[in-house]
């Protein structure tokens, strides 16, 4: 029986990200029922809402999206789509692994690093008020003196509950893949409340998976150093949210760049794949990015429906196309468009 698989289409050079990976994963055999949505700036143009309901009841029904990118206006404009579905879907964990693959140019060749970052919280809850608001004001005078008066504010929020999830799904995650260590990242120095609340809680975690998982804690600043220095050191990595985000950048930056890191935003039971990419606009329509990252989203999807042959024949179909050179996009050094190293990809698949 196929699998209903929503497929959102997104926006810049989403559709066609998306396209190509939908033809790569059917490669493998595997069937699939996609249940194609929009969401983005194309649809708000339509439809008024950049995330119509039918996009979000249809992941919600079929427990499971591949997603494309999605634009965020900066400074006005919309909240952000990826936020709103992770959040909606209460979809807590982004897992980001970074895995070095041979013929694409980095400054390290055997990096294999895992990302697992909080989702729904932090910064990214969504609680600001603007200058001179009432609320903001209230804010300033509970400060006592520590905000100027006439700030803008954005609120830091943790819950215990929020950071004993993602904690303990970096351990499982580490037992399931034969992982070493998990290390917690904050700066719980500065930030004593919610930081220092992620490693107190971190802590109760670790202790439950002790002789199985090694647990160590780093501040962020330092991590960024440590990372571009000695990335050997580190296996799976467990942060809040904007913290998470900007060090998956640094990863995907470690591995080749934004064109070769997947990702999964995973909930209790349902689960949206993505790239760590966003939507490119300026290469929207010109067949010109880099698929990998969202094939390699699709391979992870694979995995999570117990498709492990056709995730390993897809992985593998990945490493020699890139690996060969041939037919790969711009930013590996080719002069391949999305659609051929696509189409490189599933010759691989169909001749293994
Ligand atoms: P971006 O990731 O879209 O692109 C930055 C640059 O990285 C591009 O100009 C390009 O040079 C390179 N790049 C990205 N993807 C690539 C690919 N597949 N192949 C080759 N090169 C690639 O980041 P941005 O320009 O900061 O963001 C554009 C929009 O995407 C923004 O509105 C942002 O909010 C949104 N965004 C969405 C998501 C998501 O949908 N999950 C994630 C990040 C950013």
């Amino acid at each position: 029986m196929a699998y209903k698989i929503t497929l959102v289409r997104g926006d810049g050079t989403g559709p066609e990200l998306t396209e190509v990976t939908a033809k790569v994963i059917e490669a493998t055999g595997v069937k699939i029922d996609w249940e194609v949505m929009e969401a983005g700036v194309d649809i708000m143009e339509k439809e008024g809402t950049p995330l119509p309901d039918k996009t979000l009841q249809s992941i919600a029904k079929n427990k499971i999206a591949l997603k494309g990118p999605i634009t965020t206006p900066i400074g006005t404009g919309f909240r952000s789509v990826n936020v709103a579905i992770r959040k909606e879907l209460d979809l807590f964990t982004c897992l980001r692994p970074c895995k070095s693959y041979v013929g694409v140019k980095s400054r390290f060749s055997d990096i294999d690093l895992v990302v697992v970052r909080e989702n729904t919280e932090d910064l990214y809850a969504g609680v600001e008020f603007a200058e001179r608001t009432d609320e903001a004001n209230k804010i300033i005078e509970l400060s006592k003196g520590k905000i100027r008066p006439e700030s803008s504010i954005s609120i830091k929020s943790f819950s215990e509950f929020g950071c004993e999830r993602i904690v303990r799904f970096a351990f499982d995650y580490a037992v399931k893949n034969n992982r070493k260590k998990v290390t917690a990242v904050a700066k719980a120095n500065i930030m004593k409340c919610t930081d220092g609340m992620f490693y107190r809680v971190a802590r109760e975690v670790a202790k439950d998976y002790e002789g199985k998982i090694e647990y160590e804690e780093r501040l962020i600043d330092n991590m960024c150093m440590q990372l571009v220095q000695k990335p050997e050191l580190y296996d799976v990595i467990v942060l809040p949210n904007l913290y998470g985000d900007i060090l998956s950048d640094l990863c995907a930056g470690l591995v080749g760049g934004l064109g070769v890191a997947p990702g999964a935003n995973l909930g209790k039971d349902c689960a949206v794949f993505e790239a760590v990419h966003g939507s490119a606009p300026k290469y929207k329509g010109l067949n010109k990015v880099n698929p990998m990252a969202l094939i390699l989203s699709g391979k992870m999807m694979l995995d999570y429906l117990g498709e492990f042959d056709a995730a390993k024949r897809l992985d593998k179909a990945v490493a020699e196309v890139v690996a060969e050179k041939k037919f790969v996009t711009y930013d590996l050094g080719g002069t391949a468009g999305t659609k051929e190293m696509g189409q490189a990809i599933i010759d691989r698949i169909k001749n293994s």
